[in-house]
Order: C-alpha cells, then sequence, then structure tokens
C-alpha cells in the first residue's frame, strides 16, 4: 500500500526527514508520533507527492512517487483523501457543496454527485445540515464534513494530520469512531498524524515515533507503548 526506503529530505540545511523505512499496510490503521516539528505532516507531504525529496523512496499504491508526472499526480492524489486540525472547509459554500466539491472538479454529472453526497452525509451523521454553512457547525460537524468530503472520490486511503487536536475529548472519540467505521465498513487504510498518545493507543494498530526527522520507534501499539 505504502513502501517507504531511506527517506530523507532536507529544508535548506536542515535534514527534518532522515533515513525512514515504513511500510504501511493495506486495511490497517497507523498512527505517525512526534512532538511538533518532528517531521510527521513533512512524511504526509511526501506520501501523497505535495513534498520533493532528496533521498530513497516513496511508493503509494504501487507507484513511484518521484517518477509521476502532474497528471500522475493527480491521479494519486484522488486516491489519497487528507482531512486537518482546521479542517479546510470553504465558508462560502454550504456543506453540501463542500463535499461536491472534489467531483466537481473531476466533472461528475450532477446526478452522481447528489447520489454520493447523500450517501457521505448518511455515513458521517450530518443528513440534516445538507444546506448549512460551516459557520453554523460546531468542531466536530466540520471534521465530519470534512471526513465526508476526503472520501468523496472513494480513496483507498485517508491521511489524517491532527484531525483531532482542535475538539474536546467528547467529540474526539466520536470521530475516532467514525474513522474507526470508515477503516473497517469501506476498508480505507488510515494513517492518522498525532502529537496525542491517547488518540494512537484508542485507534491504532501500529504507529512510527518521530523525532528531529528520526525514526524512534515502530511496531505495534502493545509493543511500543504497553510493555512493563
Ligand atoms: P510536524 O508536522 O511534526 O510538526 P513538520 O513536518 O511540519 O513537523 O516540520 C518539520 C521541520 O521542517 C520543522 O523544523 C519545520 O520548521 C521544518 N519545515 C517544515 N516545512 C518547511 C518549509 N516549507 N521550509 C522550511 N522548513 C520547513
Ligand atoms: P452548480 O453546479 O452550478 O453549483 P447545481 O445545479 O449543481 O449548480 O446546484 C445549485 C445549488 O443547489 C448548489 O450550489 C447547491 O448548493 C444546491 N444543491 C444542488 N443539489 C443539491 C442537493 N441534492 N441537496 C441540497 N442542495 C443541493
Amino acid at each position: 500500500m505504502i513502501d517507504i526506503k531511506h527517506l530523507s529530505k532536507y529544508f535548506n540545511d536542515q535534514k527534518v526527514l532522515d533515513d525512514i523505512t515504513l511500510h504501511v499496510n493495506t486495511g490497517e490503521i497507523f498512527a505517525i508520533v512526534g512532538h511538533s516539528g518532528a517531521g510527521k505532516s513533512t512524511l504526509l507531504r511526501c506520501i501523497n507527492g505535495l513534498e520533493g525529496f532528496s533521498e530513497g523512496s516513496v511508493n503509494v499504491l504501487g507507484q513511484e512517487v518521484k517518477h509521476l508526472n502532474e497528471s500522475g499526480l493527480g491521479a494519486l492524489r484522488s486516491q489519497i483523501g487528507m482531512i486537518f486540525q482546521n479542517f479546510s472547509l470553504l465558508n462560502q459554500k454550504n456543506v453540501y457543496d463542500n463535499i461536491a466539491l472534489p467531483m466537481k472538479v473531476w466533472g461528475y454529472s450532477k446526478e452522481k454527485i447528489q447520489g454520493r453526497v447523500d450517501e457521505l452525509l448518511k455515513l458521517v451523521g450530518l443528513e440534516a445540515k445538507k444546506c448549512v454553512y460551516p459557520k453554523e457547525l460546531s468542531g466536530g460537524q466540520k471534521q465530519r464534513v470534512a471526513i465526508a468530503r476526503a472520501l468523496t472520490l472513494n480513496p483507498k486511503i485517508l491521511l489524517s494530520d491532527e484531525a483531532t487536536s482542535a475538539l474536546d475529548p467528547n467529540t474526539t472519540k466520536s470521530i475516532l469512531e467514525l474513522l474507526q467505521e470508515i477503516n473497517i465498513k469501506l476498508g480505507v487504510t488510515i494513517i492518522i498524524v498525532t502529537h496525542e498518545m491517547d488518540v494512537v493507543k484508542r485507534v491504532a494498530s501500529r504507529a512510527l515515533l518521530l523525532e528531529d526527522g528520526k525514526v524512534i520507534g515502530l511496531g505495534r501499539i502493545e509493543e511500543l507503548f504497553l510493555r512493563p
């Protein structure tokens, strides 16, 4: 699914990713954990081809990311959904239009879009909020809209970048339950980037611990955290 070998990346003279080797299996919920500045977001951006890198290889869904041209990268990104801490919704568009946006960009018919958006609204439990604008939604509801939008094109991978960091504990719990449901029901492979250990322990099967761009731990959650 995702196969990273000896990945290194510099920003100017700073080595922000240092010899990362990592395999994410199809269908798992995998966590990337570390303090702010550890390189977590940069690693995600290397996976979806938003960031180039100096050394190593990143293979996603059988494709070598550094060999893809712009249209290849576009096609790859359509198979990778992303959600963020700040939700990244368009405030001047209602819930329906926010979720519909990726399908509009790819030129789907209005009928296809309506069917898919209704399906996704049901999945995230927001049928009643279809015509509401983001400012009228709670943080948890906004993240549900963002999750629906990330799933619009039926991606195989969902990347979550600190998606629960702005939410209270109960809302965090309900969003994590939704991600688990998406993982199980839709078979979407999920990578969760977080600095919150509770989040990792609650949902992930395996994790990568990053510090200053280096791997300081990689393995199953119980091996990494729960050993006496
Ligand atoms: P994290 O997501 O773990 O907080 P980041 O991947 O955002 O970490 O950042 C890793 C390091 O790379 C940090 O030291 C950050 O300052 C640096 N960095 C991130 N993006 C850039 C950039 N566009 N230009 C220069 N340095 C950057
Ligand atoms: P356009 O593609 O030019 O935005 P549409 O005819 O697709 O126009 O839709 C017009 C507006 O009606 C959209 O902006 C959207 O807000 C709303 N809309 C379309 N379909 C639905 C739907 N099934 N449920 C709720 N609102 C919808």
